[in-house]
């Protein structure tokens, strides 16, 4: 956000924002993004508010909420994030086909006129921009500031549209070769690194991770998590070295042998469930990738195999952003005595 603006929070893996002190609040039902605003703003001095809109919700619902806003002439502007995928629920592609220039077509015939498109590569629009509203404007993320400085001080209904994908999906496109990967890694040497943070501060990565060594804290780049964004030499840190043609080493896995498992489980005391009159419950938490999903989905399974009643209800749509996961699994002796799925608290 610009000093002095606020954003409101959607449906869509953006609401993190509003854990990040990022001057974003608020909680609405989806396809409902900014129709609070349009109430609220008669009872408050705050003259204009943001409000961050998925490109999924758009195409789902979300225009809708556009077409109020311009009915009730409201002052706001629309921060569609056009990042090519449900990335909440999986990184499926949005239903359907929505396109940017589809987007600025479609906003500029709801009434809205000022509309710059943002992104990390502004070139791919050269040569494309008979496909957008006339006025449309193009920039680079890195002017983004003053874009939406300019937003905020023109009344009415306007929008930003963000384009960029999104990191999880460039990494995973990148596994099935689906993605551009350019052949360079960065890497951070811990010698030369005096721990100044600049580099997180510059690029706003999650792969710069804190390291401590003898001489404090320094940085390094997790290239497991890394989306070859490089933003974070934007600072001009002598400690960076770029590697070309790099590849990563692979670690080598631990030796199988069915046989010795089989020994080890049988060996295992076979554990006492207590299903009385009462429920049994198990939470499991962690963050994504760790298997919890699949350890609540075999504990219940193994229930369900025994002939007890269990249910599994599993929270897992910031996975895909490194997020915590949590499965709820519950059994019973009889369906009659599971009454929720959740674990109250
Ligand atoms: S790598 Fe450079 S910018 Fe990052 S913490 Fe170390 S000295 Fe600072």
């Amino acid at each position: 956000m610009p000093e002095g603006s606020i954003a409101q929070a959607g449906i869509g893996c953006h609401f993190m924002a509003s854990w990040m002190e990022r001057d974003t609040t608020g909680l609405i039902q989806m396809g409902g993004e900014g129709v609070d605003w349009a109430s609220h703003s008669m009872f408050t001095k705050t003259p204009h508010v943001f409000q961050n809109l998925g490109d999924g919700t758009y195409f789902h619902s979300g225009i809708l909420a556009i077409r109020q806003a311009v009915a009730a002439k409201a002052n706001i502007t629309y921060k569609i994030l056009y990042n090519d995928a449900v990335a909440m629920t999986g990184g499926q592609p949005v239903d359907g086909s929505i396109s940017v220039p589809q987007i600025a077509r479609q906003v500029e015939a709801e009434g809205i006129a000022l509309l710059p498109i943002v992104s990390d590569e502004p070139e791919k629009y050269r040569g494309h921009k008979d496909q957008f509203p006339r006025d449309t404007t193009f920039h680079h993320r890195s002017e983004l500031d003053a874009v939406q400085r300019r937003l905020r001080e023109t009344p009415g209904v306007t929008m930003l549209i963000y384009d960029q994908t999104c990191a999880a999906e460039k990494r995973r496109r990148r596994k099935k070769n689906a993605y551009p990967d350019p052949d360079k890694r960065l890497f951070i040497n811990e010698a030369v690194c005096e721990g100044c943070g600049d580099c997180g501060v510059q690029s706003n990565c999650l792969s710069v991770e804190p390291v401590e060594n003898e001489l404090g804290r320094k940085r390094r780049i997790d290239q497991s998590s890394c989306n070859k964004d490089f933003s974070c030499v934007n600072g001009f840190c002598p400690s960076f070295v770029t590697l070309e043609g790099a590849k990563l080493k692979k670690t080598e896995g631990h030796a199988f042998d069915p046989a010795e498992l089989a020994r080890r489980v049988d060996a295992l005391p076979v554990p006492h469930t207590p299903l009385d009159d009462a429920p049994y419950d198990i939470l499991v938490t962690g963050v994504g990738g760790t298997g919890v999903v699949t350890v609540g989905a075999l504990i219940s399974m193994a229930a369900h195999l025994e002939g007890k009643s269990a249910s599994a209800l599993d929270f897992m749509g910031f996975a895909q952003k490194g997020g915590s996961v949590l499965s709820f699994v519950r059994f019973a002796a009889t369906d009659a005595l599971l009454n929720q799925v959740r674990i109250d608290t």
